[in-house]
């Protein structure tokens, strides 16, 4: 039976697909993203699949990709484009190879347009197929850096995505309005920039006057995806910490999620880094937090105990990582911060001392 999960990132709206034949138990994962490979990890544990490959469908500009990471924790193998100019793949792909995991496969496809190298992964039977940043739901990524072509991106398309029997269920590598699945019949006949009379003209017309602005991560994540996810230098991974569920970033911290620290409770010391008229101000803070700004920090940390945990916290989680990438220099073992900050931690509605309710 065939395996299939589709899992989000809600930072850049990236989906990841898991593909598993649970015959054999062989498993491939398209576009993982860094921060989430703890996750999809656990989740082929529980389905007892062993990942033989990460595949990309592209060198992504918003995101980095976890291949590198699920390499060196469950052993996958990298794949991706050859037309993709990425260093450190296990297997560079070519369209028309077969992907197998046991008795499945997935064919290779190049649909280039968006970036050089992108690839649409279609399922042996053509019942789904997975399409990159080449064809979104009602839409197709940009083509204005990283090598695009509006041209070569409406001939993908045409050639090698709406070409397949209008039944098949095509997932998107984004979506930004929480849809998760369309089809090619619904592409072919509702895609404003590819359905209906429109031509190749037109839809350099549309794609040249989109006016988008530079995506946030690019100049991170391009060069990171160009070595498959692989942090620069040789660091060597941290453990994982027992003391609650954490996520190690690309940026290389640990992040406590807002839900996670409400669970662990009084076991950790809370260190808020704002200026004392913010932590008194209108976001309030979190019950039991230690005030130390930032700058009084370096000459505060006797104040620590460095038994216990701390989470570093700030108004929106920016100063705070900069206080727990400081704290782990100066060799506090177990040190997270707290994704989004009090903001995110208004936002979803948990419970702080003081400021405007
Ligand atoms: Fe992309």
């Amino acid at each position: 039976m065939l395996i299939f999960r589709q899992l989000f990132d809600p930072t850049s709206s990236t989906y990841t697909y898991l593909l598993g034949d649970s015959d054999s138990g062989e498993a491939v994962l398209i576009d993982p993203v860094f921060e989430h490979v703890r996750r999809d990890s656990a989740l082929l544990r529980e389905l007892d699949l062993e990942l033989l490959f990460t595949l990309e469908t592209h060198v992504h500009a918003d995101h980095v990709t976890g291949a590198w990471l699920l390499k060196q924790r469950t052993g996958s193998r990298i794949a991706l484009a050859s037309a993709s100019g990425a260093q450190g793949a296990d297997r560079t792909l070519e369209p028309g190879e077969h992907v197998r995991f046991g008795r499945r496969h997935l064919q290779v496809r190049a649909t280039p347009g968006h970036t050089n190298g992108c690839l649409t992964y279609v399922l042996d039977d053509e019942c789904m197929a997975f399409t990159g940043d080449a064809l979104l739901i009602r839409g197709c990524g940009r083509t204005d850096f990283q090598q695009g072509s509006p041209e070569r991106l409406y001939r993908s398309v045409h050639e090698q995505i709406l070409s397949l029997p209008a039944h098949c269920l095509l997932y998107p590598g984004h979506d930004y309005k929480g849809l998760t699945v369309t089809s090619v019949d619904e592409e072919r006949r509702f895609n404003p920039r590819f359905g209906g009379d429109s031509n190749e003209t037109d839809f350099a017309g549309y794609m040249n006057h989109l006016g988008l602005p530079h995506p946030k991560l690019m100049d991170v994540a391009v060069p990171a995806n160009l070595r498959c996810g692989r942090p620069e230098g040789d660091a060597p991974l941290p453990d994982e910490p027992q003391w609650a569920p954490l996520v190690w970033t690309f940026a290389g911290l640990w992040e406590i999620q807002p839900h996670s620290l409400e669970e662990v409770g009084t076991d950790v010391q809370v260190v808020d880094v704002r200026e004392a008229d913010e932590f008194d101000g209108p976001l309030g803070h979190i019950a039991g937090a230690r005030l130390i700004p930032m700058d009084e920090l370096p000459a505060r940390l006797t104040e620590l105990d460095r038994a216990r945990p701390v989470v570093t916290v700030c108004r929106s989680g920016t100063r705070s990582a900069q206080a727990a990438v400081l704290l782990a220099k100066a060799g506090l073992p177990n040190v997270a911060n707290l994704a989004g900050g009090m903001l995110r931690w208004r936002a979803e509605g948990r419970s702080a001392e003081g400021g405007v309710a």
